[in-house]
């Protein structure tokens, strides 16, 4: 049973669309697919309304970006909440609206430095999104001819230690386990330990998001290595907590493919009974 927790379409900055990730989740072989798109639940519930009996179970969820109060960029995934929840769809809505200022400045700092993009470009590339974000942009300065990939946009002119970053309204990763809680859901923090996107958590601030309610920690994820995966797995076990493994899957680009990591059927059964703010459905 391949169980992949983390998953975007493109009503945030994965490449696929709903059906498509669908279509890519079968061919691959997967029995439980969460689709997490950053801030929005659109992906998932354009599925849900059409929704038949198939044989791909498809867990509601999303990615939730936060702040820390020192400035840090974390992100909380949430499964199986209501998704009517005022506080949590209140919370993603400022997310989503604060995200068009945030690129707009973004790409005023790149024109500034002499490189030539507009907000016209990156919309022609977020079209179908309703979470505007970094990769969209990326995939203007590739149409541009500024870099070649995605990756390499990111590791130069894109990633959260560059000049070019602004960040946008977030919740601190408190306020969105809380919320997450709240509205029935499970809360999993999100490559929590992956040093290549930017500052992270130590692992005594991981222990202390505990303490607000966090059900799981994501170890096995691409960015994380051997060392990094072992900390996550020791605190988890420690804490009795969810460990999950998921592609964090964009579109089959770079190393990304639909079930490269993969959550152990007992836990998702744990997280299942868990979360009580909605159910799954199959498709
Ligand atoms: P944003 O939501 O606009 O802040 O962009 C964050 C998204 O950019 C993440 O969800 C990843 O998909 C992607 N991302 C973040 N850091 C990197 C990186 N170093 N390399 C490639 N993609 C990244
Ligand atoms: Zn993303
Ligand atoms: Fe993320
Ligand atoms: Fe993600």
């Amino acid at each position: 049973m391949k169980i992949d927790l983390h998953s975007h379409t493109n009503l945030s900055d994965g490449l696929d669309s709903p059906a498509a990730l669908v279509r890519s989740a079968k061919e691959a072989g997967l029995s439980v697919l969460a689709i997490t798109d950053h801030d929005t639940l659109e992906g998932w519930q354009s599925l849900s309304s059409a929704a038949e009996t198939g044989s791909l179970t498809v867990v509601p969820g999303a990615e939730i970006s936060c702040r820390t109060a020192s400035g840090m960029s974390v992100h909380i995934l949430g499964y199986l909440f209501n998704p009517t929840d005022l506080a949590l769809t209140e919370l993603m809505s400022l997310t989503r609206d604060d995200r068009i200022p945030r690129i707009k400045k973004i790409i005023q700092l790149l024109n500034e430095a002499g490189i030539e993009i507009t907000f016209s470009d990156v919309a022609k590339h977020s079209e179908s999104a309703q979470t505007i974000g970094r990769p969209h942009l990326a995939d203007a300065l590739i149409e541009r001819g500024v870099v070649a990939s995605r990756d390499q946009a990111f590791a130069q002119y894109l990633h959260n230690d560059s000049p070019f970053y602004v960040g946008h309204f977030a919740p601190t990763p408190e306020v969105a386990v809380h919320a997450i809680k709240n509205g029935g859901g499970v809360s999993v923090l999100a490559h929590g330990l992956a040093g290549s996107r930017g500052a992270t958590y130590t692992l005594s601030e991981i222990e202390a998001l505990l303490e607000h309610g966090l059900d799981g920690l994501e170890v096995d994820h691409r960015d994380h290595g051997h060392s990094a995966r072992g900390a996550l797995r020791e605190i988890a076990h420690a804490h009795n907590l969810f460990a999950t493994g998921s592609s964090d899957y964009h579109g089959a680009v770079g190393a990304q493919r639909l079930g490269m990591e993969l959550t152990a059927p007992e836990v998702w059964e744990g997280i299942l009974a868990r979360g009580r703010g909605c159910g799954v459905f199959t498709i």
